[in-house]
């Protein structure tokens, strides 16, 4: 076993294999501290790209619940918005499907 005294970048407490410091509880493992910011900046990259996929069904939801409007005018026009949205999304998503087979084939 290889004993190792790592000195806490924290408090400078001194540790004998020690994973975290035994006065101020920081990580002292540098690769470890390493792999953790990256696993964080992973994840806070994973939640950006899920947000923005999200961004088309939060206009769903905002048309959907538009359309259940006690105000018949208020609740054509959510209606309308929504089969319009549906049918870009629709055709943008043939659309793009379509440039695919193009480039592909
Ligand atoms: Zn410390």
């Amino acid at each position: 076993m290889n004993d190792s005294y790592i000195t806490c970048p924290e408090c400078g407490t001194v540790n004998l294999n020690n994973t975290y410091c035994s006065n101020c509880n920081a990580l002292l493992d540098v690769v470890m501290k390493r792999n953790l910011e990256r696993e964080k900046k992973n994840q806070e990259k994973i939640k950006l790209e899920e947000a923005s996929a999200k961004d088309p069904s939060k206009i769903e939801i905002f048309l959907k619940k538009g359309s259940e409007h006690r105000n018949v005018i208020i609740r054509t026009f959510f209606q309308a918005s929504y089969y319009v949205w549906m049918f870009l999304a629709f055709a943008v998503g043939g659309l793009i499907s379509m440039i695919i087979a193009a480039a592909a084939g």
